[in-house]
């Protein structure tokens, strides 16, 4: 079985097929022997587990997971890929193309359907023009998966994975914290790539939590409060949150007074403060 990890082989098996790059679908395939079985590993792949994979081009990434888990699915929208995946993947009757958007696919009944009885995980390297959309879509629609493995930019990766109270934290960090243990896997260059992107990269896994960490309250309303207070994130929370929430700001501080956030800018804020400031501004009159 010929080696999708070498630059030469995918370079001769994207030209028998006479594929062209797409820099709209963000294809940067990877071309580096490392990097799949590393993923692979440390995604939670293995017998009785089935993995969701988003974007598998070649199926470079596939065929490592391929050979570990229960079963794997991936979710391509390059229809131009399909012909490319069958002629790779056919030695691995555990992995099915499944054509479609990720963005639009009902992905929980994909689960029910392709995995039923297994635990299942989501392992990808994601095209990097939907990366946080993906990971939101994945963490809020609460799906039953275990642990989400992806690839990302570097700079999405730390911003994804930063501790709320840090500078690198802004409302997707707050969002991730919250449904999800999440760390930084290992970095990545931009090297490893066919086409090599302009950037390098990181891989992270966020372990899905069976319970938020923090007593949110009204939850659409935290994350409400989260995204008005880093809306403008330059300012303080009474400000930011006055535009955001449309609240004259004299109403609002004593909610911050109560959750010790008074002068405080929303990058300061711990996850716990931010679900205390939500439930003392349900209090509030127009908030
Ligand atoms: N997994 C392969 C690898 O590591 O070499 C390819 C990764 S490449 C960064 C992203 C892949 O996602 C491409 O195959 C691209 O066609 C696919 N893709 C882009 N947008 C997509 C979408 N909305 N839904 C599903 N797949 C998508």
């Amino acid at each position: 079985m010929e080696k999708l990890s070498d630059i030469g082989t995918v370079k001769a098996l994207l030209e028998r097929h006479g594929f062209r790059f797409s820099k709209a679908l963000g294809q940067n395939f990877l071309v580096n022997p490392t990097v799949c079985p590393r993923m692979a590993e440390q995604c939670g792949a293995g017998p009785g587990v089935g993995v969701l994979e988003i974007g598998p081009g070649v199926g470079v990434l596939t065929r490592e997971l391929a050979a570990r888990a229960e079963k794997v699915a991936a979710v391509e929208l390059d229809e131009r890929l399909f012909p490319v995946l069958e002629e790779t993947l056919a030695p691995f009757p555990n992995a099915k193309v499944i054509p479609g958007d990720v963005m639009k696919l009902d992905l929980r009944a994909l689960l029910e359907r392709e995995f039923p009885g297994m635990e299942a995980v989501v392992c990808a390297n994601l095209p990097y023009y939907i990366t946080s959309p993906v990971v939101m879509r994945l963490l809020e629609e609460r799906l039953p998966v275990r642990a989400v493995t992806v690839m990302v930019q570097k700079e999405a990766a730390e911003r994804l994975c930063a501790q709320p109270g840090t500078r690198a934290c802004g409302a997707v960090s707050v969002a991730v914290r919250y449904y999800t243990e999440p760390e930084i896997l290992f970095p990545v260059s931009r090297g490893s790539f066919l086409p090599a992107p302009n950037v390098d990269s990181a891989v992270i896994r966020l372990r899905v939590r069976q319970s938020p960490p923090v007593e949110a309250g009204d939850e659409a309303f935290f994350f409400r409060v989260v995204k008005a207070a880093f809306g403008q994130r330059r300012k303080t929370l009474g400000n930011a949150l006055s535009s955001g929430l449309g609240v004259p700001k004299a109403a609002l501080a004593p909610a911050l007074e109560r959750a010790g956030a008074a002068g405080l800018r929303a990058e300061q804020l711990s996850l716990e403060q931010f679900a205390a400031l939500a439930r003392a501004l349900r209090e509030t009159e127009g908030a």
